[in-house]
């Protein structure tokens, strides 16, 4: 932050529009920063002054009161905005009209507000009507001032102005605003002036700088609104950041026929296609388009309408991205065939575009690959990594939209923002359908699964916020009638109600009835390319965590240099192998035993092939049994019903006897605290014929890939170890029956040994674990169980989701990394495996092998790997890219 050495003044509150440049974004927010450096660029911007979100920041922790050099800033500026312009704020002679707009660090779209038109008046209302030969435009202007100062500054409810406009409408008989003459306007802003007292219980303000100074707090202020603050959480915006306040001369798109007011992009932010993209409105003010009250219309025919300005702007969005090195998302006003750019900032994209733009800007030389990786956000790769609808649906469409933001959604109608986020926090899929979304619908927005509306365009609320999201979004679907009241959607002769599926289709437009077949996403040639940089810069390998021959293919394909973990618990719970692992759990002895592990030995060896097949010249780690046997057994309860049933119904005795039996062992296996109990080593070390097992079909399936010419990579894990004797013990039953197989086979492999790091035991004595192992892989599911104290099974449906709510936790922990806490266990290992052996390889299989924000905490760890679900592995591999770039500043 710039922190001038003026004398007089300590800190400077306050930067004319040319005084700044882009680098000042901390200090005059996106939006000032901008218009400072395209005033500086010569391109035409009204001209102004920014308030700096030091001053916001300095109110805020004030608690409302402005630093006491603030205001006589702003007279200061106002003096010089008027030297410049020749008109003087509140005059009846050129008087100066204002534009009062947030601008903080990270767009917010919509989030915050704005006050257009300050200066008019009863006094300045006239000379605007004379200057522009105008006089309905004047008091049109000076009705819709009031009602957005009356709204946002005064907190006169919306509805009020609202409700006398709609009278007036219908007394006058007419539909449009537009339709409303000069002498209707007049009466209606002494009605709005009125509606004002009354909610006030005052007069509004009538001095133009009372209302300026009234109008910067209120922006202030608009930082702190509740829709703002979820809008921070869901995007990970700071709350202490405050924003900038940009107070311009107000310029005119609804100044008659050659006036317009417009948004563009510089390439397509749904595809990334380099075309020409926007949307503008005649005679128009400004939010009008943003707000999407009226549809406007194509870009592309403003070459016909306003051909000169067309030609400038078109220039001037080219220059933009070219000076930025970025796609920019532009709004712009034509008064009076004059063009000014209003605003400039980085375009929000879907995933697809956002890989295509980086891909093409690198290609047409316009930035590097290393910026181009720096550009895009993680969470874009998950994105495209989502399912899609199924091509061969054979559905027709119930109606179409706007494909305003790509991507499938199946869920059941809800019509408000309130009931979209009480279901979808309670887990249900629900589409938000609207008229129109509002900033204020930003919470229900974040939990649908997507949104759909009946009005605006493709740069209206909703279809900005959905695109930021990645949430699917079909906007402006004009063939469906909502009836909130009713809770209704009408499609011609279709009703449809509250709570019935629909499916969008955020790709092309399309709405169906009901639920549609969703097929798994298809990655692209960008998303490819982008990956692969990915794959020149990072450090770390990424593996992937799979049980089976498919999902190691898949994983494989998906970029994945092994897998980090292979949990052999799930092969035992396969239907066709229940029985026999059954069998073996309530074996009386161990020839009985014996005689069931044969019968899993050659399932697990052919699970094991398929693996070893599909990773052939990989790693492979192979985890022994982890959880307690009691999973694969019955439910405790629904086993005594079972056995009280049959004694009230009288069964065999052969049968009731089984079912006691099972009983029996459910209930000395059935323990309180399963997780902490007779899982991993300590069932190994219990029943030492499990892990021979299955060290048998690893040697077994390691043979018979090599005899088919593949290349088996061997690593054999051991969880849950607490104690180095635990793990030494484990190591010598492996080698041994590794021995025995290799002894019978005549011939061996090379392998490895070595252990999970999920206990805080564990990375407290981890020297001493290392002596014994090959290899550490940090279980940081369990490490965050035990570490933090929470169980994993039963926290995140309680009172986790409440604390992440409420600002206890930053993060789920179990989905990020706990860096302070579990982290600071990881560290411990780390250097506790170090110690004993500097080369140890060191990796990560829990859930935070695939998470960006924890896979940078890895990196700095100097971990060798990260493994994650095959679906993550692209994220991982880019995340561990950026993790590298990150390091690097
Ligand atoms: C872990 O605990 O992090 C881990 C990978 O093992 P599991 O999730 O199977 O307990
Ligand atoms: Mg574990």
């Amino acid at each position: 932050m710039t922190t001038p050495a003026a004398s007089t003044s300590p800190v400077r509150y306050l930067y004319d529009l040319a005084d700044g440049d882009a680098s000042m974004r901390s200090l005059l927010g996106g939006k000032g920063s901008n218009l400072a450096e395209m005033t500086r660029l010569g391109i035409p911007v009204p001209d102004g002054f920014t308030v700096s979100t030091a001053a916001c920041i300095a109110t805020m922790k004030a608690g409302g009161t402005w630093p006491e050099s603030l205001w006589d800033e702003t007279l200061a500026a106002l003096d010089r905005l008027e030297q410049r312009t020749g008109r003087t704020l509140g005059s009846p002679d050129r008087p100066l009209l204002l534009s009062v707009r947030s601008g903080a660090v990270f767009s917010m779209p919509g989030m915050m507000d704005t006050i257009l038109n300050l200066g008019i008046s009863d006094e300045t209302v006239d000379a605007l009507g004379a200057e522009s030969d105008n006089p309905r435009f004047a008091w049109d202007s000076y009705r819709r001032f009031i009602q957005m100062y009356g709204d946002v500054v005064e907190g006169v409810p919306a509805y009020a102005y609202e409700d006398a406009l709609s009278a007036m409408k219908r007394q006058r008989g007419v539909e449009q605003d537009t339709d409303l003459t000069t002498k209707d306007l007049k009466e209606l802003v002494e009605q709005f002036k009125a509606v004002s007292r009354e909610h006030m219980g005052t007069e509004l303000p009538s001095d133009p700088k009372d209302q300026l100074r009234r109008s910067i707090g209120a922006v202030f202020d608009s930082w702190l609104t509740p829709r703002a603050g979820v809008y921070r959480r869901a995007h990970g915006i700071p709350d202490d950041l405050g924003t900038a306040v940009n107070v311009m001369q107000m310029v005119f798109g609804n100044r008659g026929d050659t006036s317009a007011t417009g948004v563009c992009f510089t390439r397509n932010p749904s595809t990334g296609a380099r075309e020409l993209y926007g949307e503008f409105l005649l005679n128009a003010q400004g939010e009008d388009v943003v707000a999407g009250i009226r549809t406007p219309r194509p870009l592309a025919e403003m070459e016909e309408t306003l051909p000169q300005a067309f030609g400038e702007l078109v220039a001037t969005m080219e220059r933009l991205e070219q000076h930025y090195g970025d796609m920019q998302d532009i709004e712009f006003t034509v008064e009076e065939g004059t063009l000014y750019l209003l605003q400039t900032r980085t375009g929000k994209r879907t995933a697809p575009a956002a890989f295509k733009v980086a891909r093409d800007l690198v290609e047409e030389g316009v930035i590097t690959r290393e910026q181009a990786l720096r550009r895009i956000e993680p969470a874009q790769l998950d994105q495209l990594l989502h399912p899609a609808i199924d091509p061969d649906h054979g559905q027709s469409p119930i109606t179409r939209g706007l494909n305003a933001s790509p991507g499938a959604a199946v869920g059941e109608i809800v019509f408000d923002a309130d009931t979209a986020e009480e279901r979808g926090k309670a887990g249900d899929a629900v589409v938000l359908v609207r008229w129109e979304t509002t900033p204020d619908d930003i919470a229900g927005v974040i939990v649908a699964q997507g949104v759909l509306t009946t009005h605006g365009g493709m740069t209206s609320h909703a279809a900005v916020v959905a695109r930021g999201m990645g949430k699917p979004c079909v906007a402006g679907a004009a063939g469906i009638k909502i009836d909130t009241a009713a809770k209704q959607v009408t499609v011609g002769d279709l009703v449809l109600e509250e709570g019935d599926v629909i499916t969008l289709d955020g790709t092309t437009g399309e709405v169906y009835a009901g639920a549609l077949e969703l097929v798994p996403p298809q990655v692209n040639e960008d998303f490819e390319a982008v990956v692969g940089w990915a794959d020149d810069v990072r450090r770390m390998s990424v593996r992937a965590n799979a049980d089976t021959g498919e999902d190691a293919a898949k994983a494989r394909e998906f970029g994945a240099e092994g897998i980090g973990l292979c949990r052999t618990e799930h092969m035992f719970m396969a239907e066709d192998r229940l029985p026999a692992v059954r069998r073996m759990i309530l074996a009386d002895d161990e020839t009985e035993r014996h005689a069931a592990l044969e019968t899993i030995l050659p399932m697990q060896q052919e699970d094991f092939q398929a693996i070893f097949t599909a990773m052939s010249g990989l790693p492979v780690t192979i985890r022994l049994l982890d959880p307690p046997l009691h999973e694969f057994l019955p439910d405790l309860v629904e086993q005594s019903l079972t056995v009280q049933r049959l004694e009230l119904q009288g069964g065999s005795e052969e049968q009731l006897k089984h079912e006691r039996h099972l009983l029996a062992q459910v209930k000395k296996l059935t323990e309180m605290n399963p997780m902490l109990g007779t899982r991993g080593v300590r069932l190994a070390l219990l029943y030492p014929e499990i892990p021979q097992m299955q060290v048998r079909a690893i040697a077994r399936a390691a043979f018979a890939v090599k005899d088919a010419g593949g290349e088996p990579v061997v690593e054999i894990m051991v969880p849950l170890v607490g104690y180095a004797e635990e793990l030494r013990r484990m190591r010598e039953l492996v080698e041994e029956t590794l021995a025995e197989e290799f002894q019978t086979a005549g011939h061996r492999f090379d392998y490895t040994v070595g252990t999970m790091i999920e206990l805080p035991r564990a990375a407290v004595v981890a020297e001493q674990i290392a002596e014994h192992a090959d290899f550490f892989s940090f279980g940081t599911n369990d490490l965050t169980q035990t570490g933090i104290g929470i169980s994993r099974d039963d926290a995140e449906g309680s009172f986790l989701a409440a604390y992440v709510d409420s600002d206890v936790l930053p993060d789920n922990p179990f989905a990020t990394i706990d860096v302070e806490g579990v982290g600071g266990l990881v560290r411990l290992g780390v250097e506790g495996g170090r110690a004993a052996k500097p080369d140890l390889k060191l990796g990560v299989c829990g859930e935070h092998g695939g998470d960006p924000a924890s896979i940078g905490f890895f990196e700095s760890l100097g971990m060798s790997y990260v493994s994650c679900s095959p679906y993550r592995v692209p994220i991982a591999r880019f995340s561990a890219a950026r993790a590298v770039l990150d390091g690097q500043g």
